[in-house]
This record gives structure tokens, sequence and C-alpha cells, in this order.
């Protein structure tokens, strides 16, 4: 008989994908975690039933994370990933010569060492960059108080359910804003506008009372099904008017391949339609 993990995630609508082969299955202290491989997506993560990543569509969601904030900031030193354990997002960044530090926050100890074990190809070395200094502790705790300065903050969290949920609070929000040097930039994980616009909408009615430029931006990534996901942007600098010219130079400076992003679809990123500019505030 085929297996299948059945995501239900939402009331009326869920989403299946074929088991071919159940690689780990565990309780850890914070979430039940599962890795399988698939013939479409190759290994597949999921917290709880829910997909977090997998190996074939994850390109999209980490490039168009980590990309966007740095070319659009053009001096970003200094990073900070809330959550982030598979790896992928501190992989990214790190593609950056010219990022110095990554600080990176998960909750879940278990989920950076299975990782590391199941799904190498997500971080591809990043544990192992002197770069990059790993803490596991809770993200809003740690922003509650850190001294420490970023230019870019990103939120790579789970949906706000369970240990997430705390990421999407308007003190989390404002101590990360907090947390930012002068010209910095907060991007998060917003969700699928078609089927959580409440959650788009509370957290830009956050951002909209923190940041002089607030907004968000689209790209579509399959398992997160539903229609294209939104990332949270807010900024008191001028990252979002660069123009198209700077930002094909910073990324051609930068010599980083991507699957996904180019600064043609970074700026198009923010052109929204109808009915997710009406979910914002
Ligand atoms: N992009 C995925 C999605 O939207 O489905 C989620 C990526 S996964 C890497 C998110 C990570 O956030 C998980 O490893 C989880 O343990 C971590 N996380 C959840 N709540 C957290 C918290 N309060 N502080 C830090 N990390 C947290």
């Amino acid at each position: 008989m085929t297996d299948w993990v059945h995501e239900a995630l939402h009331r009326d609508y869920a989403q299946s994908l074929r088991v071919d082969e159940v690689l780990y299955d565990s309780e850890t202290a914070h979430q039940r975690l599962r890795v399988f491989t698939n013939g479409t997506f190759g290994r597949v993560l999921t917290l709880d039933d829910v997909v977090q990543t997998t190996e074939g569509d994850n390109f999209i969601y980490h490039e168009m994370m980590t990309h966007v904030p740095i070319l659009a900031h053009g001096a970003a030193r200094r990073v900070l990933i809330i959550g982030g354990g598979d790896g992928g997002m501190a992989r990214e960044v790190l593609r950056h010569a010219s990022i110095d530090h990554v600080t990176m926050v998960e909750i879940d100890a278990g989920v950076v060492d299975f990782s590391k074990q199941y799904l190498p190809m997500l971080s591809q070395g990043a544990f192992d960059d002197p770069r990059l200094r790993l803490v596991i502790d809770d993200g809003a705790a740690f922003l509650r108080t850190t001294t420490d300065r970023f230019d870019v903050i990103v939120v790579d969290s789970t949906d706000p359910i369970g240990p997430g949920e705390v990421l999407f609070t308007d003190t989390f929000y404002g101590h990360a804003k907090r947390a930012l040097t002068k010209d910095g930039i907060l991007v998060t994980q917003n969700g699928v506008p078609f089927m959580q616009g409440d959650e788009l909408t509370n957290t830009m009615r956050a951002f909209k009372a923190l940041f002089g430029d607030w907004g968000c931006y689209l790209a579509t990534i399959p398992t997160y099904a539903g229609g294209p996901m939104a990332f949270g942007w807010g900024t008191d600098g001028q990252g979002r008017a660069v123009p198209l010219d700077t930002l094909a130079d910073r990324f051609a400076s930068a010599g980083i391949e991507t699957g996904y992003y180019t600064p043609e679809v970074h700026k198009a990123a923010f052109a929204l339609p109808f009915y997710v500019r009406r979910l914002m505030p």
C-alpha cells in the first residue's frame, strides 16, 4: 500500500505527499520530526506533519528570504536568522563573501542535529562555517535581551502555532526592530495569503506601526500550497527603492548562482495582486 503524509494545516484544504521511504521519524522535546523521500521533491522534512522544507523546492524560499534583503541593503555584514534549523537559510546567507557574521537562533537542537545528518544538502556545510554562531534558544527570548545589532534579520519560523507562535507577536517585532542597524531590514515568512490572510494582516499591522517602509513581497513555493507565499518586509532605510541596474551590479559582484532569484524577479516580487493588497492594513 502507498503511504502518504497528510498535511492538514488549513481547515478546508489539505495537501498530501507520497512517501517513498521514511528515513527518520521521532518526537523531539518540541515537535514530531519526520524525513521521507518523495519522487518529485526528494527529501522532505515535516514538523508535526507540516512540510517545512524539501530538497527539491527549498531554493526558492531560501534564496528569496536572503538575497532580497542582503542585495537591497547593499552593505550588509551581520545577519541574524531566527529559526532556520535545517541550515538552508544560513547556506544562502553565507554565499555572500561580504557577510562576515551570522547568528542563528533555533529553539530546537534536534532539528539542527538531525538536519545535519539527514538533510546535508540543505546546509551544504553552513554549520561548519566559522562565520556562523549557532545559539539554541527561543528567538523571542534572545531578541528580548540581546545588545547585538544586525543589518538583516530573517525570521525563518514555523507557522504561528506551537513554539513558532511567539515569533508573530508585536512585542517580538518590536524587539527585532531594536536589534536592526540604521538601514537594517527585517524579513519574515508570513504564510500563503490566499489561505492565511489574517497572519499577513496581523504582521503588516505591526510593521506599519514600526517601520517607515513596510509591506510584503511574494514567491511561489510548490510545497507551501495554495498560491504564492508572502514575506514581510520592514525597514527605515531605502532598500526597496534600489534601482534594478544597481541590484544587477550587486548580484553580479556577489558572484552567486541561483535557481530562482534574479534582480528582475526581486523587483517584480514587490508587485502585489489586489487580493493581497486588500490584506494590508
Ligand atoms: N520555512 C518553513 C515553513 O514555513 O514551513 C519553516 C522552516 S523551519 C527551519 C522553522 C524552524 O523554526 C524550525 O526549525 C523550528 O524549530 C524553529 N522555531 C520555531 N519556533 C521558534 C522559536 N520560538 N525560536 C527559534 N526557533 C523557532
